[in-house]
């Protein structure tokens, strides 16, 4: 369930009468989990949108969506994935203290890695979070790999249940849903972290194919 912060005015959402606080339940009968869900469900030029206004009115609405409206919907921020792993330069444990509070959150979620351009490890993800990666073919995803070889990630992580998220959803679907192209790439963003500030996270390397 997510739920609606603010509308726009003259926007579709407007026309349906959703007012913050409003839960939006599901679309076409899909329990909406967060905003990835509202995004993707609610392209589509016919849906169903089941909602639940402030009143405790629970309302079924059949939308037609013209193409280019806006549904207008603010959603009340998700609640962040946070890091899985315990590395010993982990750039927020060193943080110093009394600065804002968000500067110690470590994050590891690959949702805002989608949106955002976050860098993520991928060591939280739950088959169900692997299967949303290619249902909704997030891509591109920016990874934190600090490693390629899996048994020296698990490691430097200090994670000895990460999986080998890197590789797997890559190699193991046709399609390259999480768009990571080959070693190049990898290599040039092997000592990213999630969260770490724009300068930290592409670290100049020589990649393998000489770029
Ligand atoms: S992956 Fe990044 S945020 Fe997580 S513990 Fe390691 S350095 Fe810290």
């Amino acid at each position: 369930m997510i739920r609606v912060q603010a509308v726009a005015p003259d926007s579709l959402g407007a026309a349906l009468e959703l007012i913050p606080g409003t839960a939006l339940l599901a679309v076409n009968g899909k329990d909406l989990e967060d905003f990835l869900d509202w995004e993707f469900l609610t392209a589509d030029d016919q849906f169903v949108l089941r909602a639940r206004l402030p009143s405790g009115e629970e309302i079924e609405y059949d939308v037609e969506r013209p193409e280019g409206l806006p549904m207008g919907v603010t959603l009340e921020p998700p609640r962040i994935r946070r890091c899985a792993n315990h590395c010993d330069f982990c750039f927020v444990d060193g943080n110093p203290q009394g600065m804002r509070q968000a500067l110690y959150i470590r994050d590891d979620d690959y949702r805002l890695s989608f949106r955002y351009g976050n860098f993520a490890t991928l060591t939280n993800l739950k088959r169900w979070d692997l299967e949303r990666i290619v249902e909704y073919r997030l891509s591109p995803l920016y990874v934190s790999v600090h490693a390629t070889d899996p048994v020296v990630r698990r490691w430097l992580l200090r994670n000895p249940e990460a999986e080998d998220h890197v590789e797997r959803p890559v190699r193991s679907r046709a399609r390259d849903p999480v768009g990571l192209r080959g070693s190049g790439r990898v290599d040039r963003i092997q000592q990213a972290c999630p969260g770490a500030p724009a300068h930290a996270r592409r670290v100049p390397g020589r990649a393998r194919d000489g770029r």
